[in-house]
């Protein structure tokens, strides 16, 4: 018999962590989008979709796991306790699974069936908060504090556990794989914000490495993070919930860091919907809504790079897939009951395709 090793639990857990969803990275995709201007601009998507619960989230919680197991705050019987409804709470209970540790979502009230039918997939459970949303997050950590359980706090500490985790981060994956490109450095890398992670993370290894990519986060209205970034003030809130899920903020997170980010570019909610629905036509991707205002900030960027006669490439990414959205922001009858008109934003994206300039710019 040998000698149990001392750290045998956490070292098991976190190899079955990372093997989950296999040692490859998400692929990335050539994005192949009509019309003259993108005749000299390559555009390439990250799919993120690719995930086991098709969305990057899993690639935050991933980290989360591994940084809070290495930690020893994660042991063999620490409940895991989340504050939303979402992908967060999907992968969440997908990990806690893995280990054989109980989840809890504390959702908002209003919670679609839908959403609570994707934790229960994953084996999790889920309690409503009858709560207001912002009120969610103190109520998962008090019953985290309560039953000595962890509290899976993606807004606070997806971004450091993310940079701590040793594990190959979004950028360096999309640097190795753009390495056989004509343009393997792109000209402009565009993420959304939501916790903040993907763009500090791609922002840092920039600089790191010395690459001349410019890094440009797309946001949606009522977002505290475009003004926050235009004006310097840190503390910037809307106090509005945003209606592009996984992107937005009515207040700027901790992970949030604008210092690393060349442009912010706001995005009107119905042109995110209008992009999206136009990557389907052209494409046959089907993504969520955050993935169509990567799109509007691609085309934007596009337009920009030909009027200056430069060609080179560009990277976004494919946050999620459209499946949780089918009855929401993908409605077009939901999009109308929030005063949405994607008509005008749609008739853009078709000009631009054919004549590739950007209409009154
Ligand atoms: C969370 C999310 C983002 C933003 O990523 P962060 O790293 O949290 O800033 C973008 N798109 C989708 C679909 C997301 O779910």
């Amino acid at each position: 018999m040998g000698v149990e090793h001392p750290h045998g639990w956490a070292v098991d857990a976190i190899r079955r962590v990372r093997g989950d969803g296999g040692p490859a990275p998400t692929p990335l995709r050539r994005l192949r989008l009509p019309g003259p201007a993108f005749q000299d601009v390559e555009v390439h998507a990250k799919d993120e979709s690719a995930h086991p619960t098709g969305s990057m989230k899993y690639r935050l919680v991933r980290a989360m796991f591994c940084h809070a197991i290495a930690s020893g705050t994660l042991t063999a019987d620490t409940p895991v306790i989340a504050a939303t409804s979402g992908a967060v709470a999907v992968a969440g209970a997908r990990f806690a699974r893995l280990l054989g540790l109980e989840f809890t979502a504390v959702v908002p009230g209003r919670t679609p069936a839908r959403a609570l039918a994707g934790i229960e997939r994953e084996g999790g459970r889920w309690r409503v908060g009858e709560l207001p949303p912002a009120a969610v997050q103190e109520e998962a950590g008090a019953l985290a504090g309560r039953c000595g359980g962890w509290f899976l706090d993606h807004f606070t500490d997806a971004e450091p556990a993310t940079a701590g985790s040793g594990e190959p981060t979004i950028a360096e994956e999309i640097f190795e794989q753009m390495g056989g490109e004509p343009h393997p450095v792109p000209a402009w890398i565009v993420v959304g914000a939501g916790t903040g992670t993907t763009s500090a993370t791609i922002g840092r290894h920039l600089r790191r490495h010395g690459h001349g990519s410019g890094l440009a986060v797309v946001d949606p209205e009522n977002s505290a993070y475009f003004p926050a970034w235009a004006s310097g003030c840190r503390d910037y809130a809307t106090g509005m919930p945003s209606r592009i899920p996984g992107i937005g903020r009515p207040r700027t997170e901790p992970g949030f860091l604008p210092t690393v980010m060349d442009l912010v570019i706001p995005v009107p909610d119905a042109a995110s919907i209008a992009a999206t629905r136009w990557l389907r036509t052209v494409t046959g991707i089907e993504a969520g809504p955050a993935t169509g205002t990567n799109l509007w900030g691609i085309c934007r960027l596009t337009a920009r790079m030909r009027e200056e006669g430069v060609r080179g490439s560009l990277v976004t990414v494919i946050g999620d897939t459209a499946e949780p959205y089918r009855a929401t922001c993908l409605d077009p009858d939901w999009a109308r009951a929030q005063g949405l008109d994607c008509a005008p934003h749609e008739a853009v994206l078709q000009e631009f395709a054919r004549t590739g300039r950007w209409p009154g710019a």
